[in-house]
Protein backbone atom coordinates (compact mmCIF):
# COMPACT_ATOMS: atom_id res chain seq x y z
CA UNK A 1 0.00 0.00 0.00
CA UNK A 2 1.06 3.64 -1.24
CA UNK A 3 2.30 5.30 2.48
CA UNK A 4 0.09 8.57 1.47
CA UNK A 5 -2.99 5.70 2.12
CA UNK A 6 -2.43 4.88 5.65
CA UNK A 7 -4.54 6.44 8.41
CA UNK A 8 -1.25 7.52 10.09
CA UNK A 9 -0.61 9.69 7.14
CA UNK A 10 -4.00 11.35 6.64
CA UNK A 11 -4.22 11.71 10.43
CA UNK A 12 -0.87 13.95 10.13
CA UNK A 13 -2.38 16.14 7.28
CA UNK A 14 -5.04 16.82 9.31
CA UNK A 15 -3.00 17.88 12.13
CA UNK A 16 -1.08 20.37 10.14
CA UNK A 17 -4.24 21.80 8.66
CA UNK A 18 -4.42 25.27 10.00
CA UNK A 19 -7.67 25.43 9.04
CA UNK A 20 -9.08 21.99 10.94
CA UNK A 21 -11.18 23.22 13.58
CA UNK A 22 -13.53 24.98 11.08
CA UNK A 23 -15.32 21.56 10.68
CA UNK A 24 -16.80 21.56 14.46
CA UNK A 25 -18.56 24.62 13.28
CA UNK A 26 -20.36 22.49 10.79
CA UNK A 27 -23.71 19.88 11.39
CA UNK A 28 -22.53 16.61 9.76
CA UNK A 29 -25.21 14.06 8.95
CA UNK A 30 -24.92 10.55 9.94
CA UNK A 31 -24.59 7.79 8.16
CA UNK A 32 -26.98 4.57 8.69
CA UNK A 33 -24.48 3.14 11.23
CA UNK A 34 -24.50 6.38 12.91
CA UNK A 35 -21.05 7.34 12.49
CA UNK A 36 -20.42 10.48 10.75
CA UNK A 37 -21.08 10.36 6.64
CA UNK A 38 -18.29 11.15 4.16
CA UNK A 39 -19.93 14.60 3.18
CA UNK A 40 -18.59 15.37 -0.81
CA UNK A 41 -21.85 16.87 -1.72
CA UNK A 42 -20.98 20.67 -0.49
CA UNK A 43 -20.96 21.26 -4.50
CA UNK A 44 -24.90 20.47 -3.86
CA UNK A 45 -25.81 21.84 -0.91
CA UNK A 46 -23.35 23.19 1.57
CA UNK A 47 -23.58 21.94 5.36
CA UNK A 48 -25.33 24.00 8.02
CA UNK A 49 -22.88 26.15 10.01
CA UNK A 50 -24.24 25.98 13.86
CA UNK A 51 -24.33 29.70 14.12
CA UNK A 52 -27.46 29.57 11.49
CA UNK A 53 -30.10 29.10 14.15
CA UNK A 54 -29.31 31.47 16.22
CA UNK A 55 -28.45 34.09 13.56
CA UNK A 56 -32.14 33.07 12.00
CA UNK A 57 -34.09 32.85 15.47
CA UNK A 58 -32.34 36.32 16.36
CA UNK A 59 -34.67 37.68 13.31
CA UNK A 60 -37.26 35.54 14.63
CA UNK A 61 -37.38 37.16 17.90
CA UNK A 62 -36.80 40.97 16.75
CA UNK A 63 -40.03 40.40 14.23
CA UNK A 64 -41.97 39.06 17.43
CA UNK A 65 -40.83 41.51 19.59
CA UNK A 66 -40.93 44.85 17.32
CA UNK A 67 -42.85 43.83 14.20
CA UNK A 68 -42.78 46.68 11.81
CA UNK A 69 -40.69 48.38 13.78
CA UNK A 70 -38.09 45.77 13.19
CA UNK A 71 -37.21 47.38 9.98
CA UNK A 72 -35.60 50.62 11.91
CA UNK A 73 -34.74 49.08 14.86
CA UNK A 74 -34.30 45.47 15.00
CA UNK A 75 -30.89 44.47 16.02
CA UNK A 76 -29.90 44.16 12.58
CA UNK A 77 -32.18 46.14 11.18
CA UNK A 78 -34.24 44.89 7.86
CA UNK A 79 -34.42 47.98 5.98
CA UNK A 80 -30.99 48.10 4.84
CA UNK A 81 -30.12 44.20 6.03
CA UNK A 82 -28.80 43.60 2.53
CA UNK A 83 -25.65 45.98 2.93
CA UNK A 84 -24.34 43.88 6.13
CA UNK A 85 -23.60 41.35 3.68
CA UNK A 86 -22.45 43.17 0.62
CA UNK A 87 -18.33 43.35 2.06
CA UNK A 88 -18.27 40.17 2.94
CA UNK A 89 -19.94 38.56 -0.06
CA UNK A 90 -17.31 40.86 -2.39
CA UNK A 91 -14.52 39.40 -0.36
CA UNK A 92 -15.40 36.11 -1.66
CA UNK A 93 -15.57 36.88 -5.16
CA UNK A 94 -12.63 39.47 -5.57
CA UNK A 95 -15.27 42.42 -6.15
CA UNK A 96 -15.85 45.98 -4.54
CA UNK A 97 -18.91 47.03 -2.41
CA UNK A 98 -20.29 48.39 -5.24
CA UNK A 99 -20.15 45.84 -7.20
CA UNK A 100 -21.83 43.35 -5.71
CA UNK A 101 -25.48 42.38 -4.13
CA UNK A 102 -27.33 39.76 -2.64
CA UNK A 103 -31.29 39.02 -3.95
CA UNK A 104 -33.38 36.62 -5.70
CA UNK A 105 -32.44 33.07 -6.94
CA UNK A 106 -29.69 32.45 -9.21
CA UNK A 107 -31.50 31.71 -12.67
CA UNK A 108 -33.57 35.31 -11.60
CA UNK A 109 -30.21 36.97 -12.01
CA UNK A 110 -29.15 35.74 -14.51
CA UNK A 111 -32.56 37.03 -16.72
CA UNK A 112 -32.23 40.39 -14.60
CA UNK A 113 -28.71 40.35 -16.13
CA UNK A 114 -29.14 39.38 -19.74
CA UNK A 115 -31.82 42.01 -19.63
CA UNK A 116 -29.19 44.60 -19.15
CA UNK A 117 -26.40 42.91 -20.54
CA UNK A 118 -27.10 40.81 -23.65
CA UNK A 119 -28.63 43.72 -26.05
CA UNK A 120 -28.21 41.77 -30.16
CA UNK A 121 -28.01 44.95 -32.15
CA UNK A 122 -27.55 44.53 -35.98
CA UNK A 123 -25.22 41.50 -36.90
CA UNK A 124 -23.69 41.38 -32.90
CA UNK A 125 -26.22 38.89 -31.57
CA UNK A 126 -24.16 35.67 -31.41
CA UNK A 127 -24.07 33.94 -27.67
CA UNK A 128 -21.15 31.58 -26.79
CA UNK A 129 -22.35 29.01 -24.35
CA UNK A 130 -20.67 25.95 -23.39
CA UNK A 131 -22.50 22.53 -24.56
CA UNK A 132 -23.96 21.12 -21.85
CA UNK A 133 -24.04 24.05 -19.55
CA UNK A 134 -26.47 23.61 -16.70
CA UNK A 135 -30.26 22.93 -17.93
CA UNK A 136 -31.55 26.01 -15.95
CA UNK A 137 -28.73 28.65 -18.03
CA UNK A 138 -29.51 27.06 -21.28
CA UNK A 139 -33.51 27.81 -20.47
CA UNK A 140 -32.82 31.68 -19.50
CA UNK A 141 -30.24 31.67 -22.85
CA UNK A 142 -32.76 30.66 -25.26
CA UNK A 143 -35.64 32.28 -23.58
CA UNK A 144 -34.15 35.67 -23.62
CA UNK A 145 -33.00 34.88 -27.87
CA UNK A 146 -36.28 34.13 -28.23
CA UNK A 147 -37.80 37.32 -26.33
CA UNK A 148 -35.58 39.27 -28.64
CA UNK A 149 -37.29 37.36 -31.54
CA UNK A 150 -33.96 35.32 -32.72
CA UNK A 151 -34.00 31.73 -32.79
CA UNK A 152 -31.59 29.68 -30.96
CA UNK A 153 -31.00 27.26 -33.77
CA UNK A 154 -30.26 29.74 -36.73
CA UNK A 155 -26.80 29.56 -35.15
CA UNK A 156 -26.78 32.46 -32.85
CA UNK A 157 -25.77 30.60 -30.07
CA UNK A 158 -22.46 29.01 -30.52
CA UNK A 159 -21.81 26.06 -27.83
CA UNK A 160 -18.42 25.03 -26.93
CA UNK A 161 -17.49 21.38 -27.29
CA UNK A 162 -14.10 19.80 -25.96
CA UNK A 163 -12.09 18.33 -29.14
CA UNK A 164 -12.58 14.72 -29.75
CA UNK A 165 -11.72 12.40 -27.26
CA UNK A 166 -11.16 15.29 -24.63
CA UNK A 167 -13.45 15.68 -21.81
CA UNK A 168 -13.16 19.64 -21.35
CA UNK A 169 -12.43 22.83 -23.41
CA UNK A 170 -9.28 24.29 -24.22
CA UNK A 171 -8.56 28.01 -23.06
CA UNK A 172 -7.31 28.07 -26.77
CA UNK A 173 -9.92 27.11 -28.10
CA UNK A 174 -12.38 29.23 -26.43
CA UNK A 175 -10.13 32.22 -27.33
CA UNK A 176 -10.12 31.42 -30.87
CA UNK A 177 -14.10 30.28 -31.06
CA UNK A 178 -14.91 34.03 -29.28
CA UNK A 179 -12.02 35.69 -32.25
CA UNK A 180 -13.93 33.97 -35.35
CA UNK A 181 -17.45 35.08 -33.89
CA UNK A 182 -15.71 38.20 -33.85
CA UNK A 183 -17.89 41.25 -34.09
CA UNK A 184 -20.96 39.08 -34.46
CA UNK A 185 -20.35 38.28 -30.58
CA UNK A 186 -22.85 39.94 -28.42
CA UNK A 187 -22.05 37.68 -25.26
CA UNK A 188 -19.65 35.06 -23.54
CA UNK A 189 -21.30 33.43 -20.52
CA UNK A 190 -19.75 30.45 -19.29
CA UNK A 191 -19.64 29.10 -15.75
CA UNK A 192 -16.56 29.59 -13.70
CA UNK A 193 -16.38 25.71 -12.84
CA UNK A 194 -18.68 23.59 -15.10
CA UNK A 195 -21.05 21.28 -13.08
CA UNK A 196 -20.00 18.37 -14.77
CA UNK A 197 -16.57 18.15 -15.72
CA UNK A 198 -15.51 20.40 -12.19
CA UNK A 199 -13.24 21.92 -14.86
CA UNK A 200 -12.17 25.86 -13.85
CA UNK A 201 -12.02 28.08 -16.80
CA UNK A 202 -9.34 30.90 -17.01
CA UNK A 203 -11.84 33.85 -16.76
CA UNK A 204 -9.38 36.38 -17.27
CA UNK A 205 -7.89 35.26 -20.56
CA UNK A 206 -11.51 34.66 -21.84
CA UNK A 207 -12.31 38.53 -20.66
CA UNK A 208 -9.93 39.71 -22.32
CA UNK A 209 -10.60 37.81 -25.78
CA UNK A 210 -14.30 38.63 -25.46
CA UNK A 211 -13.91 42.25 -24.87
CA UNK A 212 -10.86 42.23 -27.56
CA UNK A 213 -13.85 41.49 -30.01
CA UNK A 214 -16.08 44.05 -28.68
CA UNK A 215 -18.35 41.70 -26.49
CA UNK A 216 -20.08 41.58 -23.17
CA UNK A 217 -18.39 38.98 -21.08
CA UNK A 218 -20.56 37.27 -18.01
CA UNK A 219 -20.23 33.89 -16.24
CA UNK A 220 -22.12 31.83 -13.91
CA UNK A 221 -20.59 31.70 -10.72
CA UNK A 222 -22.67 28.80 -9.15
CA UNK A 223 -19.58 26.05 -8.75
CA UNK A 224 -16.95 29.22 -8.33
CA UNK A 225 -17.97 31.18 -5.39
CA UNK A 226 -16.69 29.76 -2.12
CA UNK A 227 -14.49 27.21 -4.07
CA UNK A 228 -11.98 29.43 -6.06
CA UNK A 229 -10.41 32.41 -5.29
CA UNK A 230 -11.74 34.64 -7.80
CA UNK A 231 -10.62 38.54 -9.13
CA UNK A 232 -14.17 39.46 -10.66
CA UNK A 233 -12.84 43.07 -10.49
CA UNK A 234 -9.08 43.13 -11.78
CA UNK A 235 -10.55 40.16 -14.40
CA UNK A 236 -12.64 43.01 -15.71
CA UNK A 237 -15.46 40.74 -16.11
CA UNK A 238 -18.89 42.83 -17.02
CA UNK A 239 -21.79 40.57 -15.00
CA UNK A 240 -21.55 37.50 -12.75
CA UNK A 241 -24.20 35.69 -10.45
CA UNK A 242 -23.63 33.30 -7.94
CA UNK A 243 -26.15 31.21 -5.95
CA UNK A 244 -25.50 30.67 -1.86
CA UNK A 245 -26.62 27.00 -1.12
CA UNK A 246 -24.14 25.19 -2.92
CA UNK A 247 -20.28 25.92 -1.53
CA UNK A 248 -21.72 29.17 0.65
CA UNK A 249 -23.27 26.83 2.68
CA UNK A 250 -26.69 29.54 2.97
CA UNK A 251 -29.08 27.19 3.29
CA UNK A 252 -31.80 25.44 0.26
CA UNK A 253 -32.93 28.26 -2.22
CA UNK A 254 -30.51 30.28 -0.20
CA UNK A 255 -30.19 34.07 -1.57
CA UNK A 256 -28.41 34.34 -4.19
CA UNK A 257 -25.31 36.50 -5.73
CA UNK A 258 -24.47 39.41 -8.45
CA UNK A 259 -21.69 41.31 -9.25
CA UNK A 260 -21.72 44.06 -12.06
CA UNK A 261 -18.20 45.67 -12.82
CA UNK A 262 -17.67 49.32 -11.35
CA UNK A 263 -17.55 50.80 -15.10
CA UNK A 264 -21.51 49.91 -15.08
CA UNK A 265 -22.26 51.08 -11.99
CA UNK A 266 -23.55 54.90 -13.17
CA UNK A 267 -24.39 53.60 -16.64
CA UNK A 268 -28.24 54.01 -16.48
CA UNK A 269 -28.97 54.01 -20.10
CA UNK A 270 -28.85 50.18 -19.38
CA UNK A 271 -32.22 48.47 -20.08
CA UNK A 272 -33.07 47.05 -16.51
CA UNK A 273 -35.96 45.27 -15.15
CA UNK A 274 -36.62 48.10 -11.86
CA UNK A 275 -38.56 47.41 -8.74
CA UNK A 276 -38.88 49.74 -5.65
CA UNK A 277 -35.54 48.52 -4.22
CA UNK A 278 -33.77 49.55 -6.69
CA UNK A 279 -34.45 53.03 -6.40
CA UNK A 280 -32.45 55.67 -4.39
CA UNK A 281 -32.70 55.10 -1.09
CA UNK A 282 -33.40 58.73 0.40
CA UNK A 283 -36.84 59.31 -1.53
CA UNK A 284 -37.46 55.12 -2.38
CA UNK A 285 -40.03 55.96 0.44
CA UNK A 286 -41.84 59.27 -1.48
CA UNK A 287 -43.09 56.75 -3.83
CA UNK A 288 -43.03 58.80 -6.68
CA UNK A 289 -43.62 57.73 -10.30
CA UNK A 290 -40.22 58.14 -11.54
CA UNK A 291 -37.23 55.17 -11.11
CA UNK A 292 -34.29 56.76 -9.65
CA UNK A 293 -31.97 53.72 -9.55
CA UNK A 294 -29.38 53.19 -7.34
CA UNK A 295 -25.66 53.16 -8.78
CA UNK A 296 -23.95 49.93 -8.47
CA UNK A 297 -25.24 46.25 -8.42
CA UNK A 298 -27.52 47.58 -5.77
CA UNK A 299 -29.29 49.47 -8.65
CA UNK A 300 -30.67 46.10 -10.02
CA UNK A 301 -33.00 44.85 -6.71
CA UNK A 302 -36.55 44.92 -7.10
CA UNK A 303 -37.75 43.82 -4.15
CA UNK A 304 -37.62 44.21 -0.52
CA UNK A 305 -35.30 40.92 0.34
CA UNK A 306 -36.36 37.75 2.72
CA UNK A 307 -34.78 38.24 6.25
CA UNK A 308 -34.65 34.92 7.15
CA UNK A 309 -32.48 33.63 3.87
CA UNK A 310 -30.06 36.85 4.18
CA UNK A 311 -29.82 35.59 7.99
CA UNK A 312 -28.75 32.02 7.36
CA UNK A 313 -25.72 33.96 4.57
CA UNK A 314 -25.00 36.14 6.95
CA UNK A 315 -24.21 33.15 9.51
CA UNK A 316 -21.49 31.40 7.01
CA UNK A 317 -20.16 34.74 5.47
CA UNK A 318 -18.95 35.04 8.62
CA UNK A 319 -17.43 32.09 8.65
CA UNK A 320 -15.91 32.35 5.63
CA UNK A 321 -14.39 36.03 6.15
CA UNK A 322 -13.09 34.33 9.47
CA UNK A 323 -11.25 31.62 7.25
CA UNK A 324 -10.35 33.62 4.36
CA UNK A 325 -10.48 32.37 0.71
CA UNK A 326 -6.88 32.53 0.41
CA UNK A 327 -6.48 29.93 2.98
CA UNK A 328 -9.52 27.72 1.57
CA UNK A 329 -8.26 27.76 -1.25
CA UNK A 330 -4.65 26.69 -0.57
CA UNK A 331 -6.04 23.69 1.74
CA UNK A 332 -8.54 23.21 -0.79
CA UNK A 333 -5.58 22.40 -3.53
CA UNK A 334 -4.28 20.30 -0.80
CA UNK A 335 -7.10 17.94 0.00
CA UNK A 336 -8.03 17.47 -3.90
CA UNK A 337 -4.33 16.78 -4.66
CA UNK A 338 -4.72 14.29 -1.82
CA UNK A 339 -7.96 12.85 -3.15
CA UNK A 340 -6.55 13.16 -6.63
CA UNK A 341 -3.18 10.81 -5.94
CA UNK A 342 -5.20 8.20 -3.74
CA UNK A 343 -7.39 7.58 -6.59
CA UNK A 344 -4.64 7.41 -9.12
CA UNK A 345 -2.87 4.56 -6.76
CA UNK A 346 -6.27 2.66 -7.30
CA UNK A 347 -5.55 0.04 -9.64
CA UNK A 348 -8.34 -0.51 -12.09
CA UNK A 349 -9.84 -0.17 -15.02
CA UNK A 350 -13.57 1.07 -14.32
CA UNK A 351 -13.42 4.33 -13.42
CA UNK A 352 -11.05 7.85 -14.70
CA UNK A 353 -11.41 10.76 -13.70
CA UNK A 354 -12.12 13.86 -16.34
CA UNK A 355 -11.48 16.79 -14.43
CA UNK A 356 -8.16 18.63 -15.20
CA UNK A 357 -5.17 17.41 -13.46
CA UNK A 358 -3.65 20.89 -13.02
CA UNK A 359 -4.70 23.24 -10.04
CA UNK A 360 -5.54 26.09 -11.61
CA UNK A 361 -7.87 24.22 -14.17
CA UNK A 362 -10.17 23.20 -11.09
CA UNK A 363 -11.78 23.68 -8.19
CA UNK A 364 -12.19 21.34 -5.41
CA UNK A 365 -14.34 18.41 -7.14
CA UNK A 366 -13.20 15.90 -8.97
CA UNK A 367 -15.70 14.22 -11.50
CA UNK A 368 -14.94 10.17 -11.94
CA UNK A 369 -16.06 8.98 -14.75
CA UNK A 370 -17.60 5.18 -14.49
CA UNK A 371 -17.13 2.34 -17.15
CA UNK A 372 -19.70 1.52 -18.90
CA UNK A 373 -22.15 4.15 -16.63
CA UNK A 374 -22.12 1.34 -13.62
CA UNK A 375 -24.24 2.96 -11.23
CA UNK A 376 -23.88 -0.03 -9.18
CA UNK A 377 -20.69 1.57 -7.48
CA UNK A 378 -22.13 4.76 -6.73
CA UNK A 379 -24.87 2.75 -4.79
CA UNK A 380 -21.98 0.67 -3.54
CA UNK A 381 -20.09 3.67 -1.97
CA UNK A 382 -23.49 5.31 -1.05
CA UNK A 383 -24.79 2.05 1.07
CA UNK A 384 -20.86 2.34 2.80
CA UNK A 385 -21.42 6.14 4.58
CA UNK A 386 -20.52 8.40 1.18
CA UNK A 387 -23.00 11.37 0.03
CA UNK A 388 -21.59 11.69 -3.39
CA UNK A 389 -24.01 12.79 -6.47
CA UNK A 390 -23.95 10.30 -9.77
CA UNK A 391 -24.50 13.06 -12.87
CA UNK A 392 -25.99 11.42 -16.15
CA UNK A 393 -24.67 10.04 -18.24
CA UNK A 394 -21.81 8.43 -16.15
CA UNK A 395 -20.12 10.25 -13.79
CA UNK A 396 -19.52 10.67 -9.81
CA UNK A 397 -19.20 14.03 -8.62
CA UNK A 398 -17.24 14.25 -5.34
CA UNK A 399 -16.11 17.55 -4.27
CA UNK A 400 -14.05 17.83 -0.72
CA UNK A 401 -14.84 20.99 0.52
CA UNK A 402 -11.63 22.65 2.48
CA UNK A 403 -14.26 24.13 5.16
CA UNK A 404 -15.20 21.29 6.75
CA UNK A 405 -13.92 17.87 5.18
CA UNK A 406 -10.83 16.16 6.03
CA UNK A 407 -7.95 15.05 4.94
CA UNK A 408 -9.47 11.46 6.99
CA UNK A 409 -12.42 12.00 4.76
CA UNK A 410 -10.90 11.78 1.41
CA UNK A 411 -8.73 8.69 3.04
CA UNK A 412 -11.85 6.99 3.70
CA UNK A 413 -13.26 7.37 0.87
CA UNK A 414 -10.35 6.01 -1.44
CA UNK A 415 -10.72 3.47 0.80
CA UNK A 416 -13.88 2.59 0.51
CA UNK A 417 -14.17 3.23 -2.71
CA UNK A 418 -11.73 0.82 -3.86
CA UNK A 419 -13.01 -2.11 -1.52
CA UNK A 420 -16.11 -1.49 -3.51
CA UNK A 421 -14.19 -1.62 -7.50
CA UNK A 422 -13.65 -5.40 -6.07
CA UNK A 423 -17.09 -6.09 -6.05
C1 LIG B 1 -26.89 25.16 -9.25
C2 LIG B 1 -26.94 25.84 -10.55
C3 LIG B 1 -28.10 26.50 -10.97
C4 LIG B 1 -29.38 26.48 -10.16
O1 LIG B 1 -30.16 27.59 -10.41
P1 LIG B 1 -31.24 28.15 -9.35
O2 LIG B 1 -31.80 29.29 -10.04
O3 LIG B 1 -30.49 28.47 -8.10
O4 LIG B 1 -32.22 27.06 -9.09
C5 LIG B 1 -28.06 27.16 -12.20
N1 LIG B 1 -26.94 27.18 -12.95
C6 LIG B 1 -25.80 26.54 -12.56
C7 LIG B 1 -24.59 26.60 -13.42
C8 LIG B 1 -25.78 25.85 -11.37
O5 LIG B 1 -24.67 25.21 -11.00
Amino acid sequence: MNPDHTSNAAAELDEADELRHFRERFLIPKAADGSESIYFTGNSLGLQPKSTRSYIEAELDDWARLAVEGHLHAAHPWLPYHEFLTEKMARVVGAKPIETVVMNSLTVNLHLMLVSFYRPDGERRKIIIEKGAFASDRYAIESQMKFHGQRPNDGDLIELEPREGEATLRTADIVEAIERACDELALVLLGGVNYYTGQAFDMEAITRAGHGVGSVVGFDLAHAAGNLELRLHEWDVDFAVWCSYKYLNAGPGGIAGVFVHERHARDFTLPRFAGWWGHDKETRFLMGPDFVPLAGAEGWQISNPPIFQMAALRASLDIFDEAGMDRLRKKSERLTGYLESLLSGIENERISVITPSAPADRGCQLSIRVKDADKGLFDAITERGVVADWREPDVIRVAPVPLYNSFEDVRRFAEILESCLKI
